[in-house]
């Protein structure tokens, strides 16, 4: 069997990992002209659910190495006021294991064949009942199943459920990141908190490292680069709809929402890291109907994108790859036929996903009360 899978996002790398630990070919195929092409570098919180579903799709070997690049996280989230001050609680906060974005990525591509440069444009189901993908500066590449993992803008969703469309909430999101020095240190009450003026808010995090990751990848698996990242606190201020960005980066977007703040505040957005830092719009794809089941399917964002206030957009691509990856190791072992595999993925993943996104954005009006949902 021969997979093709598109995005090299987590869940599609998760998925090419969990195959390729299999004995199964899959190979990966992304739009950015390289692995390391854009920002990607954000401190995520996994529950045990997609926690154990990425330790089920890596080889065993490089668990070590994974259990010493996460740390675990609990916390009460506190409302405070722009000096800091507790206004209020939001309750139990997340708690989790924090890992780096980047550096669980950098794990998942390890032994990876990634075709980078490779943007699908459209595919088409032959009469042996494979599919050819195409691409744009590419030739097009035949397998038994293509996956898209392509994210929120999916280029095989609109082939495959052009129905399905995302949902501009309207909120905008900066993010970015501060390497963590003891100039922070009375911003630690902060971490994991929401500071708040009424009219935005600002959410910060700290990731530290029990071991640099470089360091622990040559310590644990020698076959195994990761980034050589230091620990760093990742803010991100939500901004309602219809506030006008101009044409600021985004730490000056973010400053300037941020006259009269804490000193130590301002100098955390100042010194933050301009290439690690950037802006995005939340939008949402709530899973429609069911399309007819075939040789392609849909994981992550592609099919349920959530906002990031839920915390479980990643959690829930991998749950998905975990899941595809046990239906096709046993259609590729016989015990099935693939495309019973596919549908029982299916039907499974369209249950937990829409809940997913139905849970992440009952949060979101706690951030930002003029969110659009629908
Ligand atoms: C700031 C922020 C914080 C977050 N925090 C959390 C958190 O704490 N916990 C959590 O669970 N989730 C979190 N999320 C959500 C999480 O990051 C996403 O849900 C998750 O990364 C989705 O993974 P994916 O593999 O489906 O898609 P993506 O990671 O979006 O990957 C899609 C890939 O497909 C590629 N691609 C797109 N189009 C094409 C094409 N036509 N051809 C080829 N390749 C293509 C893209 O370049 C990309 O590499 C957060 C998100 C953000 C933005």
């Amino acid at each position: 069997m021969r997979v093709a899978v598109v995005g090299a996002g987590l869940g599609g790398l998760a998925l090419a990992q969990g195959l390729r630990g299999a004995g199964i070919e899959a190979d990966v195929f992304e739009r950015d002209p390289g692995i390391g092409a854009r920002f990607q570098g954000y401190r995520l919180v996994l529950n045990p659910t997609g926690f154990q579903a990425v330790r089920d799709c890596l080889p065993t070997r490089w668990h070590p190495l994974l259990d010493e690049i996460v740390v675990d996280a609990s916390a009460e989230q506190l409302i405070l006021d722009p000096q800091l001050n507790e206004i209020g609680r939001l309750g139990a906060g997340r708690t989790g294991i924090v890992v780096d974005r980047q550096v669980l990525r950098h794990l998942l591509l390890t032994g990876l064949t990634v075709h980078t440069g490779a943007a699908l444009t459209g595919y088409h189901v032959l009469a042996n009942g494979k599919v050819e993908a195409r691409f744009a500066r590419r030739d097009p590449a035949t397998a038994d199943l293509l996956v898209g993992a392509d994210g929120v803008t999916s280029a095989v969703r609109r082939v495959l459920s052009p129905r399905t469309t995302p949902t501009d909430t309207g909120v905008r999101f900066v993010i970015g990141r501060t390497p963590l020095t003891d100039e922070f240190a009375a911003l630690s009450t902060a971490y994991g908190s929401k500071i708040t003026d009424g009219g935005v808010s600002l959410l910060l995090g700290a990731m530290r490292f029990r071991t640099p990751p470089k360091q622990a990848a040559e310590q644990l698996a020698p076959d195994v680069t990761l980034p050589d990242i230091g620990d760093y606190v990742r803010w991100a201020m939500i901004l309602p709809p219809n506030g006008s960005l101009e044409d600021l980066t985004a730490q000056d977007a973010v400053l300037s929402r941020m006259e009269g703040w804490h000193p130590e505040l301002r100098t955390l957005i100042q010194q933050a890291d301009p290439n690690n830092s950037t802006l995005l719009s939340i939008r949402a794809v709530k899973p429609g109907d069911r399309w007819a089941s075939g040789p392609v399917t849909l994981l992550g964002d592609a099919i349920h994108a959530t906002s990031p206030t839920g915390g479980n957009g990643a959690n829930t691509a991998l749950r998905d790859a975990e899941l595809l990856r046990r239906c096709l190791i046993e259609a590729g072992e016989g015990r099935r036929d693939l495309l019973g595999a596919v549908d029982d993925y299916e039907r499974q993943m369209f249950e937990y996903g829409a809940e997913a996104v139905r849970s992440s954005l009952e949060k979101l009006p706690a951030f930002a009360p003029e969110a659009k949902l629908s």
